[in-house]
Order: structure tokens, then C-alpha cells, then sequence
């Protein structure tokens, strides 16, 4: 009698893994964690939650450190597609959003074109979580109507500077959030000015937002470059720039429980 094998079909799915705290991952991002045979994971995520991870699953850090490149994206194409193809439950994971200046995009269109089943599981996108674990409401019925997400870093920026359409950004009446900027921060700021924004226009940079370690500055175009230099805010980091920088005074309640949380971990 021959006895059939049920031949399991690999699959990728590409994950977001949230901003840091482990509670704030989506219920799916955690089962596809647990159920999956391989995990290639980023240098943003939270550690503990390879934990969920099945015994003997295995674990890959392909995770690129800011402004160098440790394994290149093609190779990481190439090892979800062996891991897919010898029929392994393979998980992306990824900080934030995974389709959020993660590649996760790049990726999904490398598997549909080698014909390899995937999943794109959403995750909190870390402005999202820099809003609300600093008391920054990224929008607001009177102060911002409109939410622009933009990267600080591109990759012509090292060599010819940030090429925005900056007249537009400096018009912007809403908020403004770049991610991976912070060591542009300086430009992005003089930009904005020289772009006709004021120079006393609000402006916060979080750092590890939603983590015990989490820190935020606020300050003006003018001075928050000198502002970050002083506090020694490293990354990941976020800057929001808008009128909605105002409230963190207000609403901001995390660092109210930081402490408590910083010593729970240490
Ligand atoms: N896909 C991710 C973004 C990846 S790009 C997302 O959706 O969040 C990497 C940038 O994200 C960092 O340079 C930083 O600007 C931002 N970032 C990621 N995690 C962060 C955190 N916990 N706190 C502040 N910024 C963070």
C-alpha cells in the first residue's frame, strides 16, 4: 500500500511586527509567529518575540544596522524563496508596518513572481505608536487635517542631500512625520525654513517609541538640532512636525510609568 504524503505547500508570510513593545503586535503577527518553520528577522523588532517561536524553528537575523548594509536585499529574496520552495512556513518579520519603508513591497513582488504563496500580516506603524505613546495626536480636528508620512533618508540622500519637493513640505498644513532621519535632522530642519516655514514651528523626535527606554524632544525648526545633540537621542528615532506637537505637554502619560517599567526590567 502506498502511503501519500500531504505535500505542505511553503508560504511567506511577511509580518509586521509592531513599533517594540510585545503588546503591540496583532493577534495573526503572533500566529503566524508561532506557527512558523523559519523566522527572518529584522534588526527592529523585539527579541522576545522569537520566544513564541515553536521549538526548532529556525531563527535568521537579516536585519540591515542604520546607514550600513550587512546582507543585501537580493539575498534575502533568494532565502525566502528556498525556505518556500522545500515547503517551509516561512515568516518575514518586520518593525512597524511591513509595506512601511520596509521593503515588505519589494519582497511580495519577488515571491508572486516565482510563483510562491504569501501573506502580508499589518503591523503598528511606529508613528503611530510615537502618537500615542507621546501624547502627539498625529491628527486633530483643529490643528492638523492631513498626515504626511516621508522618509528622512534616500538613497541618493548621503551623497546630493534630501531632494523634496520642499516648498510643498514647508506648506503643508498638517503633520509631518519622517522616519530615519534623525541624522538629517539639521537639514531637514533648515530645509523646512529655508522653504518658508517658520522658524518657531513645532517639532518633536521620539526616540524607542512605545519602549521604557522611550525618549521625546520638543522644540522649534530652530533649535531642536541642538536640542537632540544635548539629550543624545540615537536611533530609531521619528520626527513629527506640526502645530499637534503642542498636546505632548498635555496628554503625554507614558512617561508617568517608565520608571516603574524601566525597573520591572532591570
Ligand atoms: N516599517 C517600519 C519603519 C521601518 S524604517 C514602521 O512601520 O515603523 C526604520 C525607521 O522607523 C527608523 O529609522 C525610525 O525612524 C522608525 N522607527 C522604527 N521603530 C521605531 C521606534 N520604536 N521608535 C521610533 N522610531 C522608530
Amino acid at each position: 500500500m502506498n502511503i501519500v504524503t500531504a505535500h505542505t505547500k511553503g508560504k511567506v508570510y511577511i509580518t509586521g511586527a509592531g513599533p517594540g513593545d510585545i503588546n503591540l503586535l496583532t493577534l495573526r503577527a503572533k500566529a503566524v509567529v508561532e506557527l512558523a518553520d523559519v523566522i527572518l528577522y529584522d534588526n527592529l523588532i523585539n527579541p522576545a518575540i522569537l520566544d513564541w517561536a515553536k521549538p526548532g524553528a529556525e531563527k535568521i537575523f537579516v536585519g540591515k544596522l542604520p546607514y550600513c548594509s550587512v546582507i543585501t536585499q537580493e539575498t534575502i529574496h533568494l532565502w525566502l524563496l528556498d525556505h518556500a520552495r522545500t515547503g517551509k512556513q516561512v515568516v518575514r518579520l518586520k518593525g512597524g508596518d511591513p509595506l512601511l519603508f520596509g521593503r515588505g513591497g519589494e519582497e511580495a513582488v519577488f515571491l508572486r513572481e516565482n510563483q510562491i504563496d504569501f501573506e502580508i500580516v499589518p503591523g503598528v506603524t511606529s508613528s503611530l505608536a510615537a502618537g500615542s505613546y507621546a501624547g502627539i495626536p498625529l491628527t486633530h480636528r483643529d490643528d492638523a487635517q492631513m498626515l504626511l508620512f516621508v522618509t528622512g533618508h534616500t538613497k541618493r540622500s548621503n551623497k546630493t542631500g534630501l531632494d523634496f519637493d520642499w516648498p510643498m513640505l514647508a506648506a503643508f498644513s498638517g503633520t509631518i512625520v519622517f522616519y530615519m532621519g534623525v541624522r538629517n535632522l539639521d537639514q531637514i530642519a533648515a530645509r523646512l525654513i529655508d522653504a518658508g516655514r517658520s522658524a518657531d514651528s513645532l517639532i518633536a523626535v521620539v526616540e524607542n517609541a512605545s519602549l521604557p527606554q522611550q525618549k521625546t524632544v520638543t522644540g522649534t525648526l530652530r533649535n531642536i538640532a541642538a536640542k537632540v545633540l544635548a539629550e543624545e537621542i540615537g536611533t530609531p528615532a521619528l520626527i513629527i512636525v506640526g502645530e499637534v506637537v503642542k498636546y505632548h505637554q498635555q496628554i503625554n502619560w507614558f512617561s508617568a510609568i517608565q520608571e516603574q517599567l524601566k525597573q520591572q526590567i532591570a
